[in-house]
């Protein structure tokens, strides 16, 4: 299969996403030199991008539908917790053969993604190399309104969304060869762009879980210049870790990456919000320990001891010691 039948296969058959591309803002979609779009009068653009390589950031048996699903979602993760709106996405693939069969279930994952949050695809490019996906994901924010990584402060509630770990937890049973029921966790997280949307306001800051919970936790607590003290039995998990021994357990949920769960921090005056968001968009919301003076992380167990974790998080080019 060549580059330009590739191009109008990815074309066509994402263009299902989205029929009425002209209300999306695109003035010119896949096609040109590049794409003209326009932003709705009085927002600003949001901008996030990353890339997938095989092997390194998903397992090279993970399906086209899988790894196109992934990339769009890790991509809306980062929007979501900006609180922006999703609206467009640039698509750069570096592929060895392909056939029309492989483009097919790639853009099927794209599309059930795509449709949901409402995003057209309006470009990208195509070369032949190492399997490797790069999505650059575009939308809104309301003037000032974006949520960021640097508005915490003592006192406020840390708050997680849905379930962490399982994904880390799923990643090492399919490296050790051992059979795997919730391969879901690893392959499909559900970017939480509504509730991202819901934090406007609210959240005094706010980072998606992508490399582990301290590492991404760490990245608020520099940004803020604070502390935080962490209770690890309010830490949630999902049932496939239900039954690990404890520090097994806090050892995914703790340093493991590839959730994209939100972790935010609220003021503690709108604790009372936190039922309602969980409520309108059927989401666990977990208050898993509170800011604090000074710039340590301290993880209690539910006697009040120190807990010190082994490991911290992911780091690529990390040395290995
Ligand atoms: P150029 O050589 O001018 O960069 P290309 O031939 O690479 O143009 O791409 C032609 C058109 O197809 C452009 O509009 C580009 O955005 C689009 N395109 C190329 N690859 C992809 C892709 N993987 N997904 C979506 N659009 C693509
Ligand atoms: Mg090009």
């Amino acid at each position: 299969m060549q580059e330009f039948q590739l191009i109008r296969q990815v074309q066509r058959e994402t263009s299902v996403a989205s029929s009425n591309s002209s209300d999306r803002g695109v003035i010119l979609g896949i096609g040109d030199d590049a794409a003209v779009l326009e932003v709705p009068a009085g927002q600003h653009l949001v901008a996030a991008t990353d890339t997938l390589n095989a092997g390194t950031h998903f397992p090279v048996d993970t399906s086209p539908y899988d790894i196109a699903y992934k990339c769009l979602a890790v991509n809306l993760s980062d929007l979501a917790s900006m609180g922006a709106i999703p609206r467009w996405a640039l698509l750069s693939l570096s592929l060895p053969r392909v056939d029309s069969k492989w483009v097919r279930s790639f853009t099927a994952g794209f599309n059930a993604l795509a449709q949901t949050h409402g995003v057209t695809l309006v470009g990208g490019d195509t070369s032949s190399g190492p399997l490797s996906i790069n999505l650059t994901a575009l939308g809104f924010v309301e003037p000032g309104r974006q949520l960021e990584r640097s508005g915490a402060n003592p006192g406020d509630l840390i708050v997680v969304s849905g379930t962490i770990g399982g994904a880390a937890y799923v990643l090492e049973l399919l490296q050790s060869g051992r059979a795997v029921s919730e391969r879901h966790l690893l392959d499909r997280p559900q970017p939480r762009v509504k509730l991202g949307q819901a934090l406007v306001g609210y959240a005094s800051a706010c980072i998606d879980i992508s490399d582990g919970l301290l590492a991404d936790l760490g990245h608020v607590l520099k940004a803020s210049g604070c502390g935080a003290r962490l209770e690890l039995e309010k830490l949630p998990h999902p049932d496939t870790l239900e039954g690990l021994e404890d520090r097994l357990k806090w050892n995914y949920q703790l340093s493991g990456g590839d959730d994209y769960e939100l972790l935010f921090t609220l003021p503690s005056h709108h604790k009372v919000q936190l039922a309602y968001w969980s409520q309108r968009l059927d989401i666990g919301l977990s208050i898993i320990g509170e800011i604090e003076e000074g710039d340590a992380c301290r993880c209690l167990r539910s006697d009040g001891t120190a807990y010190h974790p082994r490991d911290t998080g992911f780091e690529h080019f990390r040395q290995k010691v």
